[in-house]
């Protein structure tokens, strides 16, 4: 079983290492954000499997997917398990290794660019920078709960802090963050669908960011980069290759 980062959205993105390892798949089981290109690149023969939320919302529970990587495994096969972005940020990977390993079969991990990288690339934000950013986190808004999440000093002057999976709650975790101290002019840029033809990147602050976000109807999947370094996004400028126009 390989576990195969397909990248933020354009397809372009794909590390050689991550196609070569498609390209030799009998089986590809992905998810929602896999761009359909990436999928493509695995042989005619080869079984695909889409196990992403479908629009009512119901995914595959996370035990079913690892019972299906190895039950394929046990048969033989050659497993691609595309995630989006990359398989160790917030993509469950370790949760698939563990039960891949446990059930006695060999497992391998080709990482992909995360969508905090891809999308500060697409939008000329540096996320660290000698004059504005010294450290850069990432956290996810919405993981096992918002209340869970230990917020304290996760963002400061001079840190970025990029927030996966915070669109639901963007007003609560600014909030949280002014509570602790944060200014309320304190830069954010949100990431909508970044390295995709319909990307946006849409200035607030921490003040105006709940607004701005209903204001701008702002969908998952975004990102909220928050901190000095976030003042310097671009609006992005859609680079694809007409080999990979959809
Ligand atoms: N493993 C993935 C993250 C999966 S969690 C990675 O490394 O990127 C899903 C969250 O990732 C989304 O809720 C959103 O916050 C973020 N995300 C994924 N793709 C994105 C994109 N193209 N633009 C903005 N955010 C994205």
């Amino acid at each position: 079983v390989i576990l195969v980062g397909a990248g933020p959205g354009d397809p372009e993105l794909l590390t050689i290492k991550a196609a070569k390892a498609i390209q030799t798949a009998d089986v590809v089981v992905y998810d929602r954000l896999v761009a359909p290109a990436i999928v493509d690149l695995a042989p005619p023969h080869a079984e695909r499997l889409f196990v992403g939320k479908t629009r009512s919302l119901h995914s595959v529970p996370q035990d079913d997917i690892h019972a299906l990587l190895i039950d394929r495994a046990a048969r033989g096969l050659t497993v691609v398990r595309l995630k989006g972005g990359d398989p160790f940020i917030f993509g469950r990977g370790g949760e698939e290794v563990d039960a891949v390993e446990a059930a006695g079969f060999s497992v391998s991990v080709i990482p992909g660019v995360t969508a905090a990288i891809g999308g500060a690339a697409a939008s000329l934000l540096p996320l660290t920078h000698r004059d504005h950013a010294s450290a850069v986190t990432f956290v996810a808004g919405q993981c096992k709960g918002l209340s869970e999440q230990d917020w304290t000093g996760l963002s400061a002057p001079g840190r970025t802090l990029v927030v996966y999976m915070g669109v639901q709650d963007a007003g609560a975790i600014a909030d949280k963050l002014m509570a602790e101290g944060r200014a309320p002019t304190t830069p954010v840029a949100v990431l909508e669908n970044a390295t995709r033809p319909d990307q946006r990147t849409i200035p607030a602050t921490l003040k105006t960011l709940s607004s701005v976000m209903i204001r701008q109807a702002v969908a998952s999947p975004a990102l909220l980069v928050i901190g000095e370094a976030a003042a310097l996004a671009h609006a992005p400028i859609p680079h694809r290759s007409p080999a990979f126009a959809e």
